[in-house]
């Protein structure tokens, strides 16, 4: 027996759309499930990937006010009820085992496109260290380990530090937002000179985050920033 499926025994996964146990992990969500997620689709911001509401311009609001540091990112699920609520069991009821069908489904929807970015590594949005200890993982850090193994891309969560911790994000205005993130971010070693690299998020709301990180990292002497979100709000 491989070491997967003792594993599967011993913590039996839970379908990340209904939370029930599944009874044996050959799938990692219900095939009655799979028809309610819903997938970002054309048309999509050229810069940040979110889902827009007609293609008569190629940049969404944010994309087209900012500047971004990154070059181009991509988000796989719409964030809608479904994923809000599936996200949320993942941060906050110790879901950790949903990384997997996360993951699987990045690599699915996006395998071609993070190929080409050609990484050197990947990189989690990393969470303040208080808030670290208290949930006791790191969910974009979960995703990452997972994106990094299925595709073969060496994962440096060390590298990026988390010095403030932010409030709420949801709470503030865009502004608000922006100004609370100035400092948040701290590249502690660039030692194997990296080049590339994707920056992986559960949920892009503005991009403010990503944005930030991807000035650190800039500014640290990596040349493109990439990003992969798992989830993204369309541009309203
Ligand atoms: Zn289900
Ligand atoms: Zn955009």
């Amino acid at each position: 027996m491989s070491i997967n499926k003792i594993l599967d025994l011993l913590y039996p996964g839970r379908c990340p759309v209904c939370d029930r146990i599944l009874a044996y992990r050959e799938t990692l969500v219900c095939p009655d499930c799979i028809g309610k997620l819903a997938y970002i689709k054309e048309p999509k911001c050229m810069k940040c990937g979110k889902q827009m509401m007609d293609n008569e311009t190629e940049y969404c609001a944010g994309c087209r006010d900012k500047r971004r540091y990154f070059r181009k990112g991509f988000s796989v699920f719409l964030y809608n009820d479904v994923m809000k609520k599936s996200i949320y069991r993942f941060k906050y009821a110790n879901r950790r085992e949903y990384s997997r069908f996360y993951a699987e489904t990045v690599c699915r929807c996006l395998g071609k496109e993070i190929r080409e970015f050609c990484a050197d590594a990947i990189i989690p949005v990393p969470l303040h260290p208080k808030r670290f200890r208290k949930r006791g993982y790191n969910q974009a850090g979960l995703i990452a380990n997972e994106i990094g193994r299925r595709m073969n891309i060496p994962v440096r969560e060390e590298i990026l530090i988390r010095e403030r911790n932010t409030k709420a994000l949801k709470l503030m205005t865009l502004t608000e937002r922006e100004n609370n993130l100035k400092k948040a971010f701290k590249m502690v070693k660039n030692d194997v000179k990296l080049n590339t690299v994707i920056i992986v998020d559960d949920i892009l709301t503005t991009g403010s985050t990503i944005n930030e990180i991807s000035r650190v990292l800039r500014e640290n002497g990596i040349k493109n920033v990439y990003f992969v979100a798992l989830a993204s709000g369309a541009d309203v």
